[in-house]
């Protein structure tokens, strides 16, 4: 093929990066490489230490040529020079705290995140020695005054799960910077369509590609994006050390998915619109929650900092006893909606998250920082990932089931 002479559009740009034609065969869809090892044709070490980006393949703990293509085309969505494809999201989060935290290292952790993420940093962290404050990121003085001599990392989250909160990712870029620390940021809410995480200063950003990147539920995986040599440190770490490698079979269905995630963006965040505004309207639903409504607490934010708003609505009912009778008639009623967890696929899914029972297991929020969440959560949240059926179907299917 020839050179283009202008960058691709995002479309493009989602179809063909890392998806050359097969260079054996000129086969136009990419083949699936399960093969574990290679014929090596040269005397090649066995270490970490000896792989660089451009060494040839030796065995797929390393690198896989499927997995590579995902890898370049997770890059090219997320505007960074490379990615590191691995396992799970989760592997993805362990891949940036056990890569750049060491024994008496300081992390500044989102209050609120990703349960499984909270509660990675808040009890496994420690127990290796680093030091752990959990802060609200959408309270940049608290940011600032967490900061420590031995902070190395912050690991941000926005849109935050479950409540949809957001941070201001150029104004904590700033703060990290200035305190020589990393800035991490877990973007599964927004996809790589929701924010250009690279030019707001960010130096890694996570996926959980089991959600809107693979986009259709058949799949777990993880990604982070950053510099070729962030990535080159954390596969030395977290794929060949760890071993926490995504399976060429994953990385082939995800890149198939990932292909048509420009389209899928637009689409979900048309039927999420659609439905905020329709919940917002209804007299059983006392607060939603979407960065694309004007009754976001940061609309001003959203709208500067996110290009797609992405299918991620949080909504409350009233009071904990009403959310868990409404979550029980969802089990019950609903006819296309799935009550389920995860996010992100092309079937919608619902599920409802008690403040009481988070705050005991994941999140252990006090004072200020419970207030904020319940300003948010109240006594619980419904989280709804808007799939790609028709609103009108959607929105029937909530009506029925809300009481
Ligand atoms: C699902 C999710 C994760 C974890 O990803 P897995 O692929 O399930 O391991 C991390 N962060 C966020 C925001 C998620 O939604």
């Amino acid at each position: 093929m020839s050179k283009p002479n202008r960058p691709a559009g995002i479309m493009t740009t989602a179809i063909h990066a890392g998806d050359p034609p097969d260079a054996s065969t000129n086969a136009s869809a990419p083949p699936i490489h399960m093969s574990s090892t290679y014929v090596t044709e040269d005397l090649a070490g066995f270490s970490a230490h000896d792989l660089t980006p451009d060494s040839p393949y030796v065995y797929s703990r390393w690198a896989n040529p499927t997995v590579a293509g995902l890898e370049a085309k997770i890059a090219a969505l997320q505007g960074t020079e490379a990615c590191l494809a691995t396992a799970s999201g989760m592997a993805a989060a362990s891949a940036i705290f056990f890569t750049f935290l060491s024994a008496g290292d300081h992390l500044i952790v989102s209050d609120v995140s990703y349960a499984g993420v909270a509660e990675l940093a808040r009890e496994t962290l420690p127990r290796m020695g680093v030091d752990v404050s959990a802060v609200n990121m959408s309270d940049l003085a608290a940011v600032a005054a967490a900061i420590r001599p031995n902070t190395r990392l912050i690991h941000t989250e926005t849109p935050v799960n479950p409540i949809n909160r957001l941070t201001d990712l150029a104004e904590v870029s700033r703060l990290a910077k200035q305190a020589g620390a990393l800035l991490s940021c877990d973007a599964t809410f927004a996809s790589p369509l929701g924010m250009d995480t690279a030019a707001l200063g960010v130096d890694l950003t996570m996926h959980s590609i089991t959600k809107y990147i693979g986009g259709h539920g058949d799949a777990i995986g993880g990604a982070v994006a950053g510099s070729t040599e962030l990535v080159a440190r954390m596969r030395a770490e977290a794929a060949i050390h760890h071993g926490a490698i995504l399976s060429p079979f994953n990385a082939w269905l995800i890149a198939r998915g990932a292909s048509t995630l420009p389209l899928r963006m637009k689409a979900h965040e048309a039927g999420a619109s659609a439905i905020a505004e329709w919940l917002e309207a209804d007299s059983r639903v006392s607060r939603v929650i979407y960065p694309g409504l004007a009754s976001h607490p940061q609309s001003d934010l959203a709208q500067r900092q996110m290009s797609n708003m992405s299918g991620m609505i949080s909504f409350q009912v009233g009071s904990a006893a009403d959310g868990e009778s409404i979550a029980r008639l969802m089990i019950e009623r609903l006819n296309v909606i799935h009550y389920a967890v995860s996010l992100g696929h092309h079937r919608s899914l619902i599920f409802w998250m008690g403040t009481d029972g988070l705050m005991e297991t994941s999140f252990r929020l006090q004072g200020a920082q419970l207030e904020d969440y319940r300003h948010y959560a109240g006594d619980g949240i419904f989280r709804l990932s808007v799939g790609l059926e028709d609103a009108e179907d959607l929105i029937a299917d909530l009506d029925g089931a809300l009481g």
